[in-house]
């Protein structure tokens, strides 16, 4: 299969999706997972349709968004440290991966800098897992009233991994729980957190994430094929 056959695959299994859970057209958006992707494969999927792309390492994504440009949207979805925090800044338009509160003051700071608002959401680890990074659900409440006061930042949703698991149906949980916290988190929010974005499902389960309520899915593989491990 051809790149653009993979994407229009992906495509229409996402409206399907969509669909079929009773929710509107324009509900999901793909974020195209380019990591260890080439500028090339880049290129052909935005010439697939591809808007919003997905970078897991700065430095990485530093070359191809400066090949490449803004014409379409750079979503940083892997942990940034601290030291690289006012790079991502000035490369990415979104950052999913805020797992630290020292992390969002960090690009709060960058971001305010650099006359950038950032659009950020806040990693949320809902299966508890010891070797992820992320906020425990019960602490992201009080996390928000913190950073609803830092003027570079837009909180905009929630994004999570949840555990590996053999079944795609099994991951269900896990989104339900922060379709689920993300609703009770809206209810209480500041008005300028708005937290309408739920970044979750990749390859293997982002149907099942999009019937527990994504509003953008994290797709790598089914779009650019298998990955051949990242070279350092
Ligand atoms: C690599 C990655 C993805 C995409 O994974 P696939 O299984 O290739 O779809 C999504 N989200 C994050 C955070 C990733 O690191």
């Amino acid at each position: 299969m051809t790149l653009e056959q993979r994407w229009n695959e992906v495509r229409h299994r996402v409206q399907a999706a969509t669909q079929r859970s009773g929710r509107g057209a324009d509900a999901v958006r793909i974020l195209a997972v380019s990591k260890t992707k080439s500028v090339d494969e880049i290129n052909a999927a935005i010439a697939a349709g591809a808007t919003d792309l997905g970078e897991n390492y700065v430095q990485e994504a530093a070359d191809k968004i400066t090949a490449i440009g803004h014409a379409v949207q750079w979503h940083m979805i892997g942990h940034v440290q601290r030291n690289k925090a006012a790079k991502a800044v000035a490369l990415f338009d979104v950052i999913h991966s805020i797992d630290s509160v020292a992390l969002a003051l960090a690009v709060a700071h960058h971001a305010a800098a650099a006359g950038k608002p950032m659009r950020v959401l806040i990693e949320v680890n809902v299966g508890a897992e010891t070797t992820k990074t992320g906020f425990a659900p019960a602490a992201v409440e009080a996390l928000l009233a913190n950073l609803a006061a830092a003027p570079g930042l837009q909180v905009v949703g929630l994004m999570t991994i949840p555990p590996a698991v053999a079944d795609p149906s099994e991951a269900r949980p896990y989104f339900a729980a922060l379709r689920q916290l993300r609703d009770r988190l809206q209810a209480s929010a500041p008005p300028n957190v708005p937290l309408k974005e739920l970044s979750m499902g990749m390859t293997d389960d982002f149907e099942v994430a999009i019937e527990e309520g994504a509003t953008i899915v994290r797709v790598g593989r089914a779009i650019f094929g298998e990955r051949t491990p990242r070279k350092n």
